[in-house]
């Protein structure tokens, strides 16, 4: 099922999410579940872990619930879409060829408990939503695989690029002249 290895952390400088592909063992980081200290284990990178520095009785690394994976992912879309490292692709309906989906032009992000929206100004231009939860009207949603994210993360971290497939058919510009 899900890769337990891949969930992240705060960085205790920055306050903001690492995931765990991209942490780096000179900084500090804390637990999102309980908000104490952690040590990174550093094995391969792919075998990298977080452990507590005093042992409690939290469960985030060992035993994470459905919503705490789908939060680590959203943290960690979130972060993409901040340093623009993320492409969304889509699946034509017509010609059934996937194709890359600019997305519109924002300032920033926010993270809700099932949703990750980009913002301009005030104004949500287009968010980001698990699977069938879609509360959206009027703005573009972008329905995403959680379990494929966190496999794109995977494959994306050498590159540094993650690329997303959409969840919603939309037309390519090649099907749109017809
Ligand atoms: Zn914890
Ligand atoms: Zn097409």
């Amino acid at each position: 099922m899900y890769n337990n290895y891949l969930l992240g952390a705060i960085n205790k400088k920055t306050n903001r999410y690492e995931n765990i592909m991209s942490v780096e063992k000179t900084n500090e980081y804390k637990c999102i579940g309980c908000d104490s200290d952690l040590i990174l284990r550093k094995g391969e990178k792919k075998f990298q872990n977080f452990i507590h520095k005093q042992k409690n009785q939290c469960e985030y690394f060992k035993n994470p619930s459905e919503q705490i994976l789908i939060n680590d992912a959203f943290s960690h879309l979130k972060e993409l879409l901040d340093t623009n490292i993320v492409t969304i692709f889509s699946k034509c309906s017509c010609c059934k060829f996937k194709f890359e989906t600019k997305l519109p032009k924002f300032d920033f992000t926010t993270k809700n408990s099932n949703s990750v929206e980009c913002l301009c100004g005030t104004e949500t231009v287009c968010a980001f939503v698990v699977n069938d939860v879609n509360n959206y009207t009027n703005v573009p949603v972008h329905k995403i695989n959680i379990q494929e994210l966190i496999v794109r993360i995977t494959i994306g971290f050498s590159s540094k690029k993650v690329e997303l497939v959409s969840g919603i058919n939309f037309k390519c510009e090649q099907c749109k002249k017809y």
